[in-house]
C-alpha cells in the first residue's frame, strides 16, 4: 500500500467566481483530493489531481444502495492572511463513525487531515476574503465495484473537493420560522441518524417542501418512535433557552452529533451559563412559550453556526420567539464562535488549527 501522496498540478486553472456570488457548492476549486480502497490493498494511492469528472460503471454499488458517507467543514480567512480550519480532526473522526455505520472501511484520519491542507494550500487563492465567505471542504466515500449484490463493497473512492461559499447571512442574523414536522420521520435509534450518509437528507426532502408551502424556512424533526420529543431543526442541531437555562436534546441514536453543538456546551459551560443535554417534547416547548419563559431558539451547524429560530408552526399554533429578533446569546454565541473560527478573536480552546 502506498501512502506517499502524489501531487499533480492543473495546467489551466478555471477563474474565480466574482466575491458577492458566491452562494453555497456552485462553484469548485482548481484540485481535488482522491484515495482508493481495495479490499486486498487497504486504502492506497493518494493524490492531489485537477478537479475533473469521475467515470463509473453504471453498475457501481454506490448509485444503487446508497453506501456513502460525507462531511462539511470549512476553511476560513484571517485579516493576516492565514488559514484557519475549525476543529477538524473531529470531522475526521465522525466521518469514520459514519463509516463504521455504513459498512465502510476507516480512513487514518490524520492522513486525510495532513493531505487535505495540502489541497487548500494548493488552491489558497480560492479562498475567497469578504466578510462571512469561506472554502466549504466536502469529504466524502463512495461504493465503486461494480455489482449488484446488496453488501458492502470490496472498492470505494474517498474524494474531497472545495467550495469557496458566500455568507449565509448577506444582510446579517437574522431568525427564521420553523415548520414542526408531524407526518415524515428524520431517523430513528437503531438507523442511520447518527452518519452523515446520503440517505437521511433526500429523506428529508418531502417535509422541507411542505415547510416551504407553509412559508417556513426549515423542518423541526420530532423522535420517530412517539412523535413527541424534538431532534433537529432542518440539517441542524437545536437549542432553546428557558428560564435562563439552555436545553438541547441528549444524543439518543438518531441525533447528528454536530461539532457545532458540541463547542456551544463547551463554550456555555465555560461561560457560567446551565447548559443541559436531555429529552424536550414538542408540549415543553409549547407550554414554556405560554407562560412567557422560551427566551430563545436556535439551530447550530457548520454552515450558519447559529441560525435563530424566531417562529414555530406546530399544529396550527404560531410561536413568535423573541419576537421574532435575533436573542442575545444567539448573537453572542455567533460572534464568538465566527470570531474564533476567523482569528478575530483569542481562541482559549484551541479549536482551531492552521493551515501551513
Ligand atoms: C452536519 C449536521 C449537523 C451539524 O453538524 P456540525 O458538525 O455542527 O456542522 C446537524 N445535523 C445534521 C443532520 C447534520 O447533517
Amino acid at each position: 500500500m502506498s501512502k506517499e501522496l502524489t501531487i499533480v498540478q492543473a495546467t489551466n486553472p478555471k477563474p474565480k467566481p466574482h466575491p458577492d456570488h458566491l452562494g453555497f457548492g456552485k462553484y469548485f476549486t482548481d484540485h481535488m483530493f482522491v484515495m482508493d480502497y481495495h479490499k486486498d490493498n487497504g486504502w492506497y494511492n493518494p493524490r492531489v489531481i485537477p478537479y475533473e469528472p469521475i467515470t463509473l460503471d453504471p453498475a457501481a454499488m454506490i448509485f444503487h444502495y446508497g453506501q456513502t458517507v460525507f462531511e462539511g467543514l470549512k476553511a476560513y480567512p484571517t485579516v493576516d492572511n492565514r488559514t484557519l480550519l475549525f476543529r477538524p480532526e473531529k470531522n475526521f473522526e465522525r466521518l469514520n463513525r459514519s463509516c463504521e455505520r455504513l459498512s465502510i472501511p476507516l480512513i487514518d484520519e490524520e492522513f486525510v487531515l495532513s493531505s487535505l491542507k495540502e489541497l487548500i494550500k494548493l488552491d489558497k487563492e480560492w479562498i475567497p476574503t469578504s466578510e462571512g465567505t469561506s472554502l466549504y471542504i466536502r469529504p466524502f466515500i463512495i461504493s465503486t465495484e461494480t455489482n449488484l449484490r446488496v453488501s458492502p463493497a470490496n472498492t470505494y473512492r474517498l474524494i474531497i473537493i472545495l467550495s469557496p461559499v458566500g455568507s449565509y447571512y448577506p444582510e446579517g442574523i437574522h431568525p427564521v420560522g420553523i415548520n414542526v414536522e408531524k407526518e415524515y420521520t428524520r431517523a430513528v435509534k437503531g438507523g442511520t441518524g447518527t452518519a452523515k450518509t446520503a440517505g437521511n437528507y433526500c429523506a428529508g426532502y418531502k417535509a422541507q417542501a411542505s415547510a416551504s408551502e407553509q412559508g417556513q424556512a426549515q423542518v423541526l424533526w420530532l423522535d420517530g418512535i412517539e412523535k413527541k420529543y424534538v431532534e433537529e431543526v432542518g440539517s441542524m442541531n437545536v437549542f432553546f433557552k428557558i428560564k435562563g437555562e439552555v436545553v438541547t436534546p441528549e444524543l439518543n441514536g438518531s441525533i447528528l452529533e454536530g461539532i457545532t453543538r458540541m463547542s456551544i456546551i463547551e463554550m456555555l459551560t465555560d461561560w457560567g451559563i446551565p447548559v443541559v443535554e436531555r429529552k424536550i417534547s414538542i408540549d415543553e416547548v409549547l407550554q414554556s412559550y405560554e407562560n412567557n419563559s422560551l427566551e430563545e431558539a436556535f439551530g447550530t451547524g457548520t454552515a450558519a453556526v447559529i441560525s435563530p429560530i424566531g417562529e414555530l408552526n406546530f399544529e396550527g399554533k404560531q410561536m413568535l420567539i423573541n419576537k421574532r429578533n435575533t436573542g442575545q446569546l444567539s448573537k453572542k454565541l455567533y460572534e464568538s464562535i465566527t470570531g474564533i473560527q476567523t482569528g478575530k478573536l483569542p481562541d482559549p480552546y484551541k479549536w482551531t488549527v492552521e493551515v501551513k
